[in-house]
């Protein structure tokens, strides 16, 4: 497939697409920027700081007012573009919360973006008006603590919570599977009519397919515990029973998972760790 970097790409009255490009094993063809509006207009994760696609999100938005540049969480694949689109066109970043830090220290690995300055923060419920529609944030942590979509005339901009191509990665210490798992018993539980993800195509039944993927985790939650049923064993052999056949270069990443899922598992008492290995608890 020849992906259309850079253009312009109308998907409905009011919510258009730009390809950013920044193809890779965890973006697919990259990383999907939306804009939201007609008159106005909202840019939803601008992507990556490359010129030709600021330069594409420029032509885009044309001669309409920018009202917000807005990111679902601060991953280098989101975020590092809302800092240079503000200088180019003076329009605020408004939306996820900057890394988020603990008392015992940064929760951030290489893939966040500490670049990231917003103007205004929007927790669970904000709204930002466009063309005198709402659009309104839903608080999804889980793949980051900061993690926010964007509900907009029945639409919702999922960014990396729910993807249109493969399951998200949740990795240890800032994902959170049980937070997750929240996350998407709460979009369960909307109507939306469709969602628009930061990577791959569009989900147009979105009821089922949150359920498919929450059914989806809680196969795999089964399926390490009988793997430590049998004996103790470490992550890496966890990852090579459970995810046969896996991409060399998503083996960290599946890694980063199934120790999302040991420390939900141990919160709830089911599982122990000793040393580097981990066992059900009988
Ligand atoms: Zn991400």
């Amino acid at each position: 497939m020849d992906a259309p970097y850079g253009k312009l790409e109308q998907l409905e009255p009011g919510i258009a697409r730009v390809l950013a490009h920044n193809p890779s094993a965890f973006t697919y063809y990259g990383t999907q920027t939306y804009l939201a509006g007609e008159s106005e207009v909202a840019v939803i994760d601008p992507g990556p700081d490359l010129p030709e696609h600021l330069n594409a999100l420029e032509q885009a938005i044309g001669g309409r007012k920018l009202v917000a540049i807005m990111c679902t969480h601060t991953h280098r694949d989101h975020s590092p573009a809302a800092g240079p689109l503000s200088e180019r066109t003076g329009a605020p970043i408004i939306g996820c919360g900057p890394l988020a830090l603990e008392s015992v220290g940064p929760r951030a690995d290489a893939a966040f973006d500490g670049d990231y300055a917003p103007d205004r923060v929007l927790t669970d419920g904000d709204i930002v008006e466009v063309d005198g529609n709402p659009i309104m944030a839903v608080a999804t942590p889980g793949h980051t603590s900061n993690h926010l979509c964007y509900s907009y005339r029945g639409a919702l901009f999922s960014g990396d919570h729910v993807m249109g191509w493969s399951t998200t990665v949740v990795v240890p210490p800032d994902g959170d599977m049980a937070a997750y798992m929240a996350s998407l018993d709460k979009l369960r539980q909307r109507d939306d009519r469709i969602y628009y993800p930061a990577h791959g195509r569009a989900v147009e039944k979105p009821g089922q397919y949150v359920r498919h993927l929450m059914g989806h985790r809680m196969q795999r939650e089964k399926q390490i515990l009988k793997l430590i049923g049998d004996h103790a064993r470490n992550i890496p052999d966890i990852v090579a029973n459970a995810y046969p056949g896996l991409d060399l270069r998503l083996i960290a990443a599946a890694g980063g998972s199934v120790y999302a899922h040991l420390l939900d598992l141990q919160r709830r008492g089911l599982v122990e760790q000793q040393e580097d290995r981990w066992t059900a608890t009988a």
